[in-house]
């Protein structure tokens, strides 16, 4: 689809402005706008096709983060351009006073996918964060206020997922967060089992810890921890908020140990750029969050859900589990293949990848990355992470693989 580019031409910064042409230029006004939440941003990115970008200089990036894992599609996929551009052209938002089809239509969808034995029900949000801040009010509906996480979790921002969120340098500076959460070892059954008793609420796990730097929970523990709930009545939410809707080559990771969560969240792939996030309840924690105990203005808004129908649509028409699978192993496999001294180690699954540097050199390898024309996220110091777009190619694999080798090389002799 073409930019529209007389249409928005006269809004300063839209399409078609003239002087969005210099990354230089737009980064300094970005530090006067902007709050300094995210640092100096690297580039100043103006147009995107599949799985590629464009800078305000016009150079060329092949995206191998997505737009942090949200990008499933890749960018300007013409089935979400359409159905984004249709939908907001018939009926864009309408308060949660009223129920719209897209909305219905893929709560519908997502609880088919799930395809969980007992019944379930949908929350939409427009986040990740308060997909999980959701999670969190339902388990304080148990009755009970006690929450065990694993250490290194990560769950968003804002205070209750704060609280969850099991990295100590991003919760501490806002405390008092709200109390009753513990976090114990992550991929420890025995801890978990130690820390879950009769007043827990729930227990919150990522399948793979993606922020900690796309950490896979070893076989077995969620399994585990299925089990150490139920016995106890608490509920298991899993955050799926990175790892799923296919971003493994399943739609959803936990269901390799063939379990059921009482929670899941979801969001970042879900609406493939559009926001929108969803937490599912299932059983009886379908029903914990009644009339008036929760809301949203703009959760479950038609565009965002016709996005979500758009994106798993495309996913399972086109087959893209598969791909996943078959390109994110090649990946990984290639990484591990060059025999380069300074990678030690390959992990993650399908198209949440990350490979570890012999030495804390991850931000300059990205920095050298970008230089070549490559996007990739230094989720740690010495971890470089890989979630692009679920339409990479084989042949877009190999330029990365390609180009990995001098990459680094170059951050060898930094050492
Ligand atoms: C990104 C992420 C979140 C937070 O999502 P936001 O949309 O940034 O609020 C929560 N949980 C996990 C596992 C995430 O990766």
């Amino acid at each position: 689809m073409s930019v529209p580019s007389e249409q928005t031409a006269a809004v300063p910064g839209l399409p078609g402005d003239a002087e969005v042409t210099s990354t230089q230029l737009w980064t300094k006004r970005y530090g006067q706008a902007l709050m300094n939440t995210f640092g100096t941003p690297q580039r100043v990115l103006v147009r995107g096709e599949g799985c590629y970008v464009w800078d305000a200089d016009g150079r060329r990036y092949l995206d191998l983060l997505g737009g942090l894992a949200v990008n499933s599609l890749g960018h300007a996929h013409p089935l979400l351009v359409s159905t984004v551009t249709a939908q907001l052209a018939t009926l864009g938002h309408v308060s949660n006073f009223f129920a719209s089809a897209p909305q219905v239509a893929l709560a519908e969808r997502l609880l088919e996918l799930i395809d969980a034995p007992t019944p379930g029900k949908v929350f939409f949000t427009n986040s990740g964060t308060e997909a999980n801040e959701a999670a969190f009010k339902i388990a304080r509906r148990t009755g009970r206020t006690k929450i065990v996480a694993a250490e290194g979790a990560f769950h968003g921002r804002t205070m209750g997922a704060l609280a969850m969120t099991g990295k100590p340098a991003i919760r501490e500076p806002f405390e008092p967060l709200p109390p009753g959460v513990v976090h114990v070892p992550y991929g420890d059954a025995d801890a978990l089992r130690a820390a879950v008793d009769d007043e827990t609420a729930a227990v919150v796990l990522e399948p793979i810890q993606g922020e900690a730097g796309v950490r896979p929970s070893p076989p077995g523990y969620l399994a585990a921890a299925r089990e150490i709930t139920a016995r106890h009545g608490a509920l298991l939410i899993i955050d799926e908020v990175q790892t799923g809707i296919g971003r493994t080559g399943q739609w959803f990771a936990h269901t390799s140990e063939r379990i059921t969560p009482d929670v899941l969240t979801v969001a970042k792939g879900l609406g493939g750029g559009i926001p929108i996030g969803a937490c599912l309840g299932f059983g009886a924690a379908a029903d914990l969050l009644g009339p008036g105990s929760h809301g949203t203005t703009f959760g479950g808004n038609p565009v965002s859900a016709a996005a979500g129908l758009a994106v798993l649509h495309a996913i399972e028409r086109d087959d893209l589990l598969a791909g996943v699978r078959e390109v994110g192993r090649h990946l990984a496999t290639g990484i591990g293949e060059l025999g380069h001294p300074m990678v030690q180690d390959v992990r993650g699954s399908g198209l949440l990848l990350a490979f570890t540097l012999a030495a804390p050199v991850a931000p300059q390898l990205a920095s050298g990355a970008l230089d070549a024309g490559f996007i990739v996220n230094p989720v740690a110091p010495d971890a470089v992470r890989l979630a692009p777009p679920l339409i990479l190619t084989r042949q877009q694999a190999d330029e990365f693989l390609g180009a990995l080798p001098v990459l680094l090389d170059t951050v060898k002799e930094m050492r």
